[in-house]
């Protein structure tokens, strides 16, 4: 097995980011063969083809994008649960997810691999970040018949036909903060569904304080919040480790005033 520069092997950063996981979710041998072939993918386009990520080491790929993805697995799966609970239709539609600012996949593409039972949306307004996302589904079409991509920013998709309260959850990882993500994502989904934004907060949760204003405009409210210990980095200064997942509710119908106009949600946040 390869090691990695602390000495962990990729088996048990497997096993940490999984264990970071409430209900420990288990990958297949299949499904971990997948995730080695996007790490040599991300990075064979990475460097090659177009930049897609400034993480150019395998085990930055596996820290920095898999480990971290996979901490949303249980937060879904338990998302998905509370729909069946509500609806007492086991064998229902597949919870659909939307990733939003997708770049290279994470989450959403590893998401996808995790949770073939789940339908994937992946958006970024970045047409060369979609093309590798599409290439990679095409190319592993048997196991990812669950992804579709999309070139778009969110806002436009926030004001169509199609998008607009439609998706039970959008994931979100790097994009924004969360006034502006609120913004975003509230148009896409349906009454009852959940932003879950991956966040590196401050102990004091101020980002979310800030945020209370979009959050009572767009009718949503902050329905938990998850703290995880990310893997990442040699720093044992756990405040440099402290990530968070914040899930977000839709509790009411959006304005159709919101999104307002492409680019204004992150430059003037509500
Ligand atoms: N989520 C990925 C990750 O964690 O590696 C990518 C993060 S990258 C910093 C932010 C991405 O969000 C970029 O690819 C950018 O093009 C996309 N993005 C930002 N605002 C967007 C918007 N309004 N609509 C669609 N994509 C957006």
């Amino acid at each position: 097995l390869l090691q990695f520069r602390s000495g962990r092997t990729y088996e048990q950063v497997y096993e940490d980011a999984l264990s970071q996981c409430v209900q420990n979710p288990t990958l297949t041998a299949v499904q971990k063969g997948l995730l080695d072939r996007y790490c040599e993918e991300l990075l064979e386009w990475n460097a090659t083809r177009c930049n897609l990520t400034a993480v150019r080491t395998r085990d930055g790929v596996y820290i920095k994008f898999i480990a971290d993805s996979l901490t949303l697995v249980p937060v879904l799966d338990s998302l998905a649960r509370s729909i069946i609970e509500q609806t007492g239709d086991k064998q229902g539609r597949p919870l659909d997810v939307l990733d939003l600012g997708t770049g290279g996949g994470a989450p959403g593409l590893i998401l996808a691999i995790a949770r073939p039972q789940y339908a994937m949306t992946l958006v970024d307004s970045v047409a060369k970040k979609i093309a590798f996302c599409q290439h990679f589904a095409d190319t592993n079409r048997a196991s990812l018949g669950n992804v579709r991509t999309l070139v778009n920013r969110a806002e436009a998709l926030g004001r169509s036909a199609e998008h607009r309260e439609v998706h039970d959850c959008v994931v979100c990882r790097a994009v924004g903060e969360l006034r502006s993500l609120v913004e975003l994502a509230a148009p896409l989904l349906r009454v009852g569904g959940w932003l879950i934004a991956q966040k590196a907060l401050s102990r004091d949760h101020r980002e979310i304080k800030e945020a209370s204003n979009a959050l009572k405009l767009l009718g949503c409210e902050v329905h938990a919040v998850h703290e995880v210990t990310s893997i990442d980095g040699d720093s044992a200064i756990d405040d440099e480790r402290y990530r968070a997942i914040v899930v977000v509710r839709k509790a009411q119908r959006t304005d159709l005033l919101y999104p307002r106009i492409d680019g204004t949600p992150a430059k003037s946040p509500l």
